[in-house]
């Protein structure tokens, strides 16, 4: 199903309710079903209505305690209870700073993307522009944001934002996708140095070496 302009306006004009249905991690085996404030936006931020959310191969290894995610004996852990997973999601802007939306070009309604990491900025790899290498690694659905297996979620300042086509159909669950789950990271936009903020949306044209140039992340 396609969308067309006057439905992003009905995006933009929908209420927000005060509360929201969530998924909530309380540990290893332990996500409930929850209903929780809607966030609210601040300075810089911004609120999308969750349209999709993806179901990747980390979901499933946190959810099944795997040590990467909840520690060991040799490590500490780095997924947190109390947050709401989902690191892979697309939605539509609802509401938001104006100075966030004008800072990354976007409007009331517009579809985006996010990028799983949410990088500091500051560290030695986000100055060098490698933010997915960022040494905090704070991530969507696992440190520090909450992620997209909500009705709503929220953009914080930092996280890198991607349009994404209005065009691109999503209502109807088509075919299950038998692929092995994974994400994928679109080549950083090119910049001197630093981190990019926003970037265009990838180019559905592109040739395969563009599209090689993609790299995993998780
Ligand atoms: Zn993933
Ligand atoms: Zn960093």
């Amino acid at each position: 199903m396609s969308t067309t302009p006057s439905e992003t306006e009905a995006h933009a004009a929908a209420p927000i309710p005060e509360t929201m249905t969530a998924v909530v991690v309380h540990g290893p085996e332990d996500y409930r079903l929850e209903t929780v404030a809607v966030p609210q936006p601040g300075s810089g931020e911004l609120l999308l209505r969750v349209e999709a959310v993806g179901v990747c191969a980390s979901d499933l290894k946190c959810y099944h305690g795997a040590p990467k995610f909840w520690g060991d004996e040799n490590r500490p852990a780095w997924a947190q209870t109390g947050r709401i997973p989902g690191h892979e999601f697309v939605g539509r802007v609802v509401a938001g700073d104006p100075a966030a939306l004008a800072r990354r070009g976007l409007a009331l309604g517009d579809r985006v993307a996010c990028e799983q990491i949410v990088p500091c900025g500051d560290c030695r790899y986000c100055v060098r522009g490698q933010y997915w290498m960022c040494a905090p690694h704070a991530m969507f659905g696992f440190k520090d944001f909450d992620g997209a297996m909500a009705e709503y979620a929220l953009v914080p300042a930092r996280a890198l934002t991607h349009p994404v086509s209005a065009d691109l159909g999503h209502s109807t669950p088509r075919t299950p996708n038998r692929s092995p789950a994974r994400c994928t990271r679109w080549s950083a936009p090119a910049s001197g140095s630093g981190t990019s903020w926003s970037s265009p949306a990838p180019d559905r044209s592109a040739s395969a070496p563009s599209r090689a140039r993609a790299r995993r992340t998780h």
